[in-house]
Formats: structure tokens, sequence, C-alpha cells
């Protein structure tokens, strides 16, 4: 039974095949709930879906990058370079560790991910990880990635977009030290809660999985199935373990995962023509892409032409019943991360004009075209 929705079109819709339902049902009756064998079978599933050595999933995309900075050392002293436009989990985890976020802007109106350039120049001794993010599913300039591994800089991925997208590279997720991803109810592989982090290091994977549970040299399965246990504590963790029916769920959806991508890219290339006739819009990641590039198709991004009051259109959208999102308030301009002079002119003045059309993977081409029929009345109005 679906809940009744006070949108005609919503940002985000999930519905979950039978089959995956399925899964967790069985999973509900098998009396096991705890981490085990399904868990295990989603990381392996994650790993091979991104080529990484090792997956170790975790109870939210923010704990994916909480553990991915742990293992990675990062802490006290020490600085994170980050985009300012993103989710703010990105920036809430590095002052968690004890760490410095340092802001940097965009590339331009067209690519909304990290500018090469101003990232490079942001490096400092006190740097301790650079964290990109694929935002909506493409990808942040391979070249950067690649320069940053070149000087040694760990490069932690904010992959929460990016699941099965890739460049010529590789999979997003699996091109730096540790890829976040983020399982969270309106991503592309929605489990209401959950996150994975993947690694080709077996130090970081280790570490992580230590982290997950308490810091413990052994985890709660490996207890079960053990005539008696004994553990050691190294370095206190946190609880940040995901569950057997989510895992469950996890799997099944994951065999569904690039068939799902296929259908949002389609839905970005029909919004793309569709937007192409609408004054005063435009699409963002339309031009100069990498080699290679399959990117998720996590957001339908728009930019209004400067002039256009971006919000009095969100409000004529949501008059017309169709629910759209702004991705994102820029960090640097919320309360706790404001007051440290930080100044990105392109984020700023991009924050102000952006903002994300509903897209999911049984969109129609006729909400599509509502979608855009709305959004030409909304702009033209304001
Ligand atoms: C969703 C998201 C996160 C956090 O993931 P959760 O699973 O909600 O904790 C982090 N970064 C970005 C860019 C996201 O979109």
């Amino acid at each position: 039974m679906a809940e009744p929705s006070p949108w005609r079109i919503p940002l985000a819709d999930v519905r979950l095949p039978r089959a995956a339902v399925a899964a967790a049902r069985a999973t509900l009756e098998s009396g096991w709930l705890a981490a085990g064998p399904r868990v295990e079978e989603f990381e392996a599933g994650f790993a091979r879906l991104t080529g990484a050595r090792h997956a170790v999933a975790c109870s939210s995309g923010t704990a994916a990058l909480q553990l991915a900075l742990a293992a990675l050392g990062v802490g006290r002293g020490g600085e994170v370079v980050l985009p300012s436009l993103t989710f703010v989990a990105a920036a809430n985890v590095v002052l968690g560790a004890g760490a410095e976020p340092v802001f940097v802007d965009v590339s331009s109106d067209d690519d909304l991910t990290l500018d090469p350039d101003a990232t490079l120049a942001a490096l400092s001794p006190r740097t301790q990880a650079v964290m990109p993010m694929h935002y909506g599913g493409w990808a942040t300039s391979p070249e950067l990635l690649a320069e940053l591994g070149t000087r040694g800089v760990p490069v932690v991925e904010d992959a929460a977009h990016a699941p099965g997208a890739r460049v010529a590279a590789g999979a997003l997720g699996a091109l730096g030290a540790a890829g976040c991803f983020s399982f969270y109810a309106n991503k592309n592989l929605p489990l209401g809660e959950g996150g994975m982090l993947v690694t080709g290091s077996a130090e970081v994977a280790e570490a992580a999985r230590r982290l997950r549970s308490h810091g413990m040299t052994t985890g709660t399965w490996q207890r079960h199935g053990a005539a008696f246990s004994q553990y050691d504590v190294p370095e206190p963790g946190w609880n940040l373990r995901l569950d057997e029916p989510r895992a469950a769920l996890g799997s099944a959806l994951l065999a569904r995962l690039e068939a799902d991508n296929e259908r949002r890219r389609r839905a970005l290339a029909d919004y793309r023509r569709l937007l192409a006739r609408v004054p005063g819009t435009a699409m963002p990641f339309a031009r100069d892409r990498p080699d290679g590039e399959v990117p998720a198709g996590h957001l339908a991004p728009v930019l209004l032409d400067p002039g256009i009051d971006r919000d009095a259109v969100l409000a004529g959208l949501a008059g017309r019943g169709i629910q759209a999102g702004v991705h994102y308030r820029p960090i640097h301009e919320l309360g706790a991360y404001a007051g440290r002079g930080v100044r990105l002119p392109r984020t700023e003045a991009l924050a102000r004009r952006v903002l994300t059309l509903p897209l999911y993977p049984h969109l129609t081409a006729a909400q599509r075209r509502e979608v855009v029929h709305a959004l030409a009345e909304a702009t033209t109005a304001v």
C-alpha cells in the first residue's frame, strides 16, 4: 500500500520490487537480524559492482564518511578539502573527527563538482584528505583525483549520488583511498538508512570494520559461530553497523541498480531535450564530460538564468503539485559554518539559481512533460 503523497509528482519516489520485499521478509522470518551472512553477501556484491577489493557495510552514508576519515587517521590539527555545494554531513564528519573543513568552489555553471585548480591551491601541509562529491552522479574530474593520488593526498570520495557510475579509470567510489555510498531512502539504492565504504586497502577496510563495531577485533556473527570468543579493543569505535533485513533488501536492489540507473539516464536525456525549449533554464553537466563517463543519474539539476527568483519558481512548482528541491544550500552559509570568512563566488551565485526536478526510474514521459510545462509557466510568471 503506497503512502498518500501530498504531491502530484514528488522529488523522489521509491517502488520496491516484489522480489526485494520478499528477500527482506524472509530475513525477518529467519530470526537472525543482526549483521551476518546477508551483510557479507551485500558487501561482496558492492565490491563486484565497484571493482574495489573491500566493501564495509554500515548504518548510513554519513557513517561511511566517518569511518573513512577515522580509518585514514584524519583528526586533530588536520584539514580536509571539500566542496561547500554538498550535503552538510560531509563537513559535519570532518569537524566530528577534530579536523577543519576547507571549502573549495565548484568548477563552473556547467560542472558543479570541485574546481581542480582551486582544490590543488587549497592543499597545505595540514591537509589530511580531499573529499570530492560526485554531484548528481556525475564524476569529479578524474585528472584531479589522479593528481591527488600522485601527490600522496588521500581521497575520500563522497559517492552518495553515484552507485553504478563510472569513468574510464573505473567506478566512482573506487578511484580514491576510500569511497562512501548512501542508501538513504531518496538515493539510487534506497534501504531507508544504510551506507557502504569501499577501498582497495586491507588496512583501511580492517580499521573500518573494527571501528563500526565499538573497536572490537571480532564481530557478533563470528562470535555467534565460535565456541567461546575473545576480543580486544585497540582503540574505541562506534556502533555503525548495518543489519540483515536491509542487507537482504540491498542485494536484491543491487541486481536492479544498472537497469534503474539506465532509466534515470533516459529520463534525464528527455528532460534535457524538453528543457532546451524553455527560456531561462539550463541543465548542467552538458559539456566536456570525462572519457567513458557513465553517470548514475541521481539528480535532475536545473539552473535558472540570473535574475529569475528561484524561490518563487519553487513555490510556483509546489502550487502545481510538483515537488522540486535545492541541492544545496552552501555549507559555509549554514549557522554552524558561517563566520569563517569563506567566499566562494561561483558556489554562492549558483546556489541561488539551482533547483532539482523530480527524478526516479519509473517517472513517466507524461510526468516529465508535466514537470517541464509547470517549470516553463512558473519561470515566466515570476
Ligand atoms: C545522502 C548524502 C550523504 C549522507 O548519507 P546518509 O546515508 O543520509 O547519512 C552524504 N553526502 C551526500 C552528498 C549525500 O547526498
